[in-house]
């Protein structure tokens, strides 16, 4: 169903399934229609024009009905079309999947041969195996058939290596399965959706070439009609009677493109990179739309989010990853946001500077003010000059930021003169700088290493050199060192805190864990479901935390040197975000829930005046220390 779907928001596919299917079912009733019969020659008939007499589309060289003989002859047309696709598909994959998955020896015998079909030019090919074969239907599509096979095996081949080393093949392996089992349940179903996408691509290639050979005399023999054969026999009254020609050409042009969008259309459904981005490019900012009235800033932070609201609207339905998020970041502080995965964090970090993917992202509501300025439905180019320059991003998985073909010192050169054109040797020299400042030792040589020849914790201070390149006013970091080890962890921490310090940066920092917040943050925002159910300052929080669920959360963490206690998981699991409950989103889970918790809209409220909590009976300190 979702496959239709997909394939139905690209207009042009399904303007191409819909004629196919026409065409289909033409062919499929032709033998069932009133038609003059297709090889009943008439010569007192010879060139009718189309709608004389009886003859809706005229009649050829020999006074046969062109209609009757467009019907029978498309139906013959397709049939072979999609079988030689059909055969060339199954031998082709055959080869590919047995080349791809042996590998060694196998692979290499098998893929020479097929380089050598395809050393020859196509056309050539099919020529020269009905030449050997004889003239006929038969062998023009054994021919088509033929050529076609190079190409399903080089392609199957290169999936089926990707596949065959993978852990699931090497577990089923394990697992005591025969080779055969292992191809036809772990390999053939990953490697058939590209079966499938070659063969809607190239089905309409057939069609042509199978039409080429009748067209040459070398497929369907006289009287017996197809496309091209109608077409080979009208080429001699070509200028005196063009509809002879027209009539199958068209025939030809519409099947042809036809089947050429519907291939486009289902590769593109079928490649699951493109599912949840509907088809369309991302645009460069997130979608901004907002019904009520824009917020105005109250304070004058360096970053103030305002009722911030971001939705993910995908197949009808509305995921409120971020529900009215407020937050305020001064200059020089280090704000931490912390929370379950899932809780969208990093979805209001990237909102910040209309980094969300649009569709399916869009910003229902709020504003987010940097140094004084709204940035929300910002123009792109206000947006680009202050993305990397005034606030920049770590992330988490420094292999994935990286660009995996170039040097580190290229990439850090190429951030600095994004924003700063430069020289590329004072550019050079800021990079050695850059490196230095993130304690990269001997930054002069690792210039010029490429990501893969460092380790991780390099990488991630890579990263942050990045970030640090045009010298921002703020760095928001989205689990910078979620995944590194726990010595690496420390040091990054270090070095960001140091960092800090030294330039006044201020930082948003995203993590999951409460050790690293204490270590780093000034203050804390704990977010749940998509909202913040508590804020204030680090110290305060970690002593005493006022939201049942920011309780259990530092009751998850261990403490080192604090003796043997029960780690207390939380139960249950966060709410599904296009289904939120009424009232408080944790109330499920949380052990001093009550009726009143369930209804209505609980609202972010002062306890004293740096503190804020979302919930109606907070945790008390003297009940904390009871426990
Ligand atoms: P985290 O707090 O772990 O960083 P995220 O902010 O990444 O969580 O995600 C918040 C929610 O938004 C999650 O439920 C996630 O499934 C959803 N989400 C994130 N990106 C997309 C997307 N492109 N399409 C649909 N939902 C998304
Ligand atoms: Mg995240």
């Amino acid at each position: 169903m979702n496959f239709l779907h997909l394939l139905a928001r690209n207009r042009l596919a399904l303007a191409g399934l819909i004629v196919m299917l026409l065409i289909v079912l033409l062919a499929l009733i032709t033998p069932l229609l009133p038609l003059a019969d297709p090889d009943v020659t008439n010569t007192a008939e010879r060139f009718k024009r189309p709608f004389e007499d009886n003859a809706m589309l005229g009649t050829d060289h020999l006074g046969r009905d062109l209609l009757s003989r467009l019907l029978w002859g498309g139906r013959l047309s397709l049939a072979v079309g999609f079988a030689s696709a059909l055969i060339a598909a199954v031998i082709g994959a055959t080869i590919g999947i047995v080349a791809g998955f042996y590998g060694g020896r196998t692979d290499n015998v098998i893929m020479r041969g097929v380089d050598m079909l395809m050393a020859f030019p196509y056309i050539l090919l099919a020529l020269a195996i009905v030449a050997a074969l004889g003239p006929g239907l038969i062998n023009a599509l054994i021919a088509v058939a033929a050529v076609n096979i190079p190409f399903f095996a080089r392609n199957i081949r290169g999936v089926t290596v990707s596949i065959a080393h993978r852990e699931f093949v090497d577990a089923a392996r394990l697992s005591g399965m025969s080779d055969a089992r292992i191809i036809l349940t772990e390999v053939l179903p990953n490697v058939i959706p590209v079966i499938v996408i070659a063969m809607s691509t190239t089905v309409g290639w057939m069609i042509l070439e199978t039409a080429g050979l009748s067209f040459l005399g070398l497929g369907s023999q006289p009287p017996q009609a197809d496309l091209g054969s109608m077409l080979g026999e009208a080429r001699s009254a070509l200028i005196t009677n063009p509809h002879t020609s027209i009539v199958p050409g068209a025939m030809i042009l519409v099947i042809v493109m036809a089947i050429n969008l519907l291939g486009d259309g289902v590769r593109d459904a079928l490649d699951p990179r493109l599912r949840s981005g509907a088809l369309s490019r991302p645009m460069p900012n997130t979608l901004v739309r907002r019904k009520d009235p824009v917020p105005e800033t109250k304070t004058d932070a360096l970053l103030e989010l305002n009722g911030l609201k971001t939705q993910f609207h995908s197949n009808g339905r509305i995921h409120k990853a971020v529900g009215g998020v407020g937050l305020c970041v001064e200059a020089g502080e280090c704000v931490g946001i912390i929370g379950e995965s899932g809780s969208g964090k990093s979805v209001t970090a990237l909102s910040v500077m209309g980094l969300v993917a649009s569709p399916p992202g869009v910003i229902t509501a709020g504003a987010v003010h940097f140094a004084g300025q709204e940035l929300l439905g910002a123009p792109y180019e206000t947006l680009r000059r202050l993305r990397g320059d005034r606030v920049a991003y770590i992330f988490q998985d420094p292999q994935a930021t990286l660009h995996p073909l170039y040097t580190v010192g290229r990439q850090l050169v190429e951030a600095i003169r994004a924003h700063h054109p430069t020289s590329r040797a004072n550019a050079h020299e800021r990079a050695v700088e850059l490196l230095r400042s993130v304690r990269i030792p001997n930054a002069e040589m690792r210039i010029d290493s490429y990501p893969h020849e460092m380790s991780g914790g390099m990488r991630q201070r890579v990263g942050i050199a990045m970030a640090l390149a045009n010298d921002p006013d703020l760095i928001i970091a989205d689990e910078p060192t979620t995944a590194l080890d726990v010595t690496v962890q420390a040091q990054i921490l270090s070095l960001l805190s140091d960092l800090q310090r030294e330039r006044g940066l201020a930082i948003i920092f995203i993590t999951h864990d409460f050790g690293v917040v204490a270590q780093l943050c000034n203050r804390v925002a704990v977010m749940y479901a998509g909202r913040i159910v508590e804020e204030g300052p680090t110290d305060a929080i970690l002593n005493s935390p006022a939201h049942p669920y920011t309780a259990r959360l530092m009751a998850c963490v261990p403490e080192l040197g604090r003796g043997r206690r029960e780690l207390a998981a939380i139960p249950g699991l966060p709410p599904v975000l296009d289904m939120l409950p009424q009232g408080c989103a944790f109330a499920d889970r949380c052990h001093r829930v009550q009726d009143a918790c369930r209804t209505g809209n609980i609202s972010l409220s002062a306890i004293d005046d740096e503190r804020a909590v979302r919930c109606i009976f907070p945790e008390t300190p003297a009940m904390d220390k009871a426990q």
